[in-house]
């Protein structure tokens, strides 16, 4: 059987990976198997979400009847309802329902009722709080085919010390990513010296090493000395794995979704208040704008050496008429050039200009002349992809260590 869940957790603790792995134990206590313990992360820009719209799915064999009560009974345990936003769904299927639903969930958006109607199909256990959101997380999470998937392990915290300040060793942590990069990621960002992998939130969570199988992650884990945990969890993910990017066109772009956009640059990038970055792209018409913003920090060197020309494919969720960027790859290079008044051959001064469209004049002898001083610059910026920093990442973005994404 396959028991999906979601939405258990608040902004002021618990979340739905702890329960399910409290439910794997629950479960082999009670003589089932667990064969495997799944994190999906379902759309980014979903709005109810709490932190990082996850669902998960336990494959187990046993009594689906116990199994489903065991599942309500912990989700009226510990789901934290006194939260609006909390609205828990729990669904146990004995057949995998059609996947087109676990792929719609990680790439638009679904209602509650098309989730209803699935797992009425299905012949389900299934179960919702409150407005029974939460069913479609739990749907989608037992409708799930990954056609890539990567690992993590999970270490989550003693109940007493939920809410206290964490205590994980730095350079642990360090070591633990220079040790196994680039099968393991996102522990820590290098480059900007910060830590990644251990959250400033109430949850239970005290860490989570990412990676491309159980063996990487623990590998890296078994590095890293900190508080003592109380439970640990490995997790098969569809994270780093771009599963919410779809091939899109300007024009077409619809919002809250996350696309993969062929373009050219349409003008010179601007920077505006708060050290955000933003350029036009375009294919014909109409033109796009990409956003780079102030905490995808150093990739923001990259962008602001575009030149209108350049052509690029860009990466990101469509929001408010705008692509947040994700990644880049730069297809080709265009003409970089400096424009300038034109120079007095006689006085050798720059001429100013006359107005718009009415040519330049050397202030000094009078001379004319209709065409500006545009000269070629050399560009520095080489082809190829670039990607946001660790701390920037989205859960579900692909990192460039894993191998270029496939167009
Ligand atoms: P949790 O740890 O509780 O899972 P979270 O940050 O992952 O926290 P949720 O609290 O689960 O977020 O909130 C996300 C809500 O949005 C859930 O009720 C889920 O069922 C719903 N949801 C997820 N994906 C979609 C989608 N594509 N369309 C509509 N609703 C969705």
């Amino acid at each position: 059987m396959l028991i999906g869940i979601d939405d258990t957790d608040s902004p002021q603790g618990m979340c739905t990976t702890y329960l399910g792995a409290v439910l794997a134990r629950r479960l082999i206590r009670e003589h089932m198997r667990v064969r495997e313990a799944r994190l999906v992360r379902l759309n980014p820009n979903v709005t109810f979400k709490t932190r990082g719209n996850a669902a998960i799915m336990l494959d187990a064999e046993g009594d689906p009847d116990r199994a489903f009560a065991i599942a309500c009974a912990l989700v009226e345990e510990r789901a934290d309802f006194s939260c609006d936003n909390t609205n828990p769904g729990v669904a146990v299927v004995e057949k995998r329902p059609d996947r087109a639903f676990y792929e719609k969930a990680v790439k638009d958006f679904c209602e509650i009722d098309e989730a209803v109607a699935i797992l009425d199909g299905a012949g389900a256990w299934y179960k919702g709080w409150k407005n029974r959101r939460g069913l479609i997380g739990a749907t989608a999470a037992v409708a799930s085919v990954l056609a890539d998937r990567t690992s993590e392990i999970l270490v989550y915290r003693e109940p007493q010390r939920f809410g206290t300040p964490r205590s994980v060793d730095r350079a642990s942590l360090f070591a633990a990513e220079a040790a196994t990069f680039p099968h393991t990621w996102d522990t820590v960002d290098i480059t900007n010296d910060v830590v990644v992998c251990v959250p400033h939130t109430p949850d239970p969570v005290l860490f989570g090493i990412r990676g491309e199988s159980p063996h990487w992650v623990m590998t890296a884990r078994r590095m890293i000395r900190s508080e003592p945990p109380a439970l640990e969890q490995i997790w098969v993910t569809n994270q780093g794995t771009d599963a919410h990017l779809v091939d899109g066109k300007i024009g077409a772009l619809r919002e809250g979704l996350s696309y993969r956009v062929r373009g050219t640059v349409a003008e010179v990038p601007k920077t505006g208040t708060g050290g955000h970055i933003s350029f036009m792209i375009r294919d014909g018409d109409p033109a796009v704008r990409c956003m780079a913003y102030e905490p995808t920090k150093n990739f923001r060197e990259i962008v602001r050496q575009l030149v209108p020309g350049d052509a690029v494919i860009v990466c990101g969720s469509y929001k408010k008429g705008s692509i947040n960027l994700e990644k880049m790859k730069i297809v080709s290079l265009g003409k970089a050039e400096t424009v300038r008044p034109p120079l007095c051959i006689s006085c050798s001064k720059r001429m100013t200009s006359d107005g718009k469209g009415k040519g330049w004049k050397c202030k000094k002898c009078g001379a004319r002349a209709d065409a500006p001083d545009v000269q070629e610059s050399s560009r520095t910026l080489e082809t190829g992809w670039y990607e946001v920093p660790p701390t920037a990442r989205r859960h579900l973005a692909k990192p460039l260590c894993r191998g270029e994404p496939e167009l």
